[in-house]
């Protein structure tokens, strides 16, 4: 298949599939870039599922930077005890304090302001230049990266978040417009369909493309991608 082709099918079986099937989370219906953060670091390491009642919970009473920074701890530490993500709650607040104290109490615009805050990386940076700003920005966790392996034999890294291949790879799968479905289909596709064993290649959007899937993805080794801790790098590729 041309590479063009390959690219257009890629992203628009990737899109058509999100507007289909895309899970509809709260963190998904906001432009907030302080909520869209909030979201980001609880997301780590755990569920959508189960982060979703105390993501509303940290919203309603401390949806600003202000109000998380001057949080009462025990009551910020309640709500992250659901969760069992008791330093979380601490990260929020050390970053909502910098927010107050470097930039006025917004959340910045640029990629480098982003990833000069505590505990915000190539990862997260990325999600909210694309997801709150409409910045054409590719987003790489460690299941996206896995599923760019299994598609197209890119090799990666042990730290996406330190891979610039895979970053720059995904810079130039990004289709022109859409980017923010686009990202968030491919998030989904490769959370719920490329698992890490037995993926679901009948459901799969790019299976037919896939160069993997007919040679039993599920026996491909992917140990070396780490678990989510924030995925970061976010520069732009093009040799996987
Ligand atoms: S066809 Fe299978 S291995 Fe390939 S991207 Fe889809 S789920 Fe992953």
């Amino acid at each position: 298949m041309p590479r063009d082709a390959k690219l257009w099918t890629f992203q628009s079986g990737i899109i058509d599939w999100f507007r289909a099937n895309g899970r509809r989370l709260p963190w998904r219906e906001t432009n907030n870039p302080f909520h869209i953060l909030i979201a980001e670091v609880i997301l780590r390491l755990t569920g959508a599922a189960k982060v979703e009642e105390a993501y509303r919970l940290l919203l309603a009473k401390y949806g600003t930077p202000t109000l998380m920074a001057n949080a009462n701890q025990d009551e910020l530490l309640k709500i992250f005890k659901r969760l069992g993500l008791h330093q979380r709650a601490t990260l929020l607040m050390d970053i909502s304090k910098e927010l107050n104290s470097r930039f006025s109490g917004s959340v910045p615009r640029t990629y480098a302001e982003l990833t000069s805050l505590m505990g915000i990386g190539p990862y997260t940076a990325n999600a909210i230049l694309c997801l709150a700003y409409a910045k054409r920005v590719p987003m790489v966790d460690g299941r996206v990266a896995r599923l760019f392996q299994r598609c197209f034999r890119c090799p990666i890294g042990s730290d996406i978040s330190k891979d610039s291949r895979i970053w720059r790879f995904a810079s130039e799968l990004l289709p022109n417009s859409n980017c923010r479905e686009y990202n968030l289909g491919l998030v989904d596709v490769a959370s719920l369909l490329c698992k890490r064993t037995k993926p679901r290649c009948n459901l799969c959007p790019v299976a037919t493309m896939c160069q993997s899937e007919t040679e039993q993805a599920s026996l491909i080794p992917d140990d070396r991608v780490k678990k989510n801790s924030d995925i970061n790098s976010g520069t732009h590729a093009r040799d996987c």
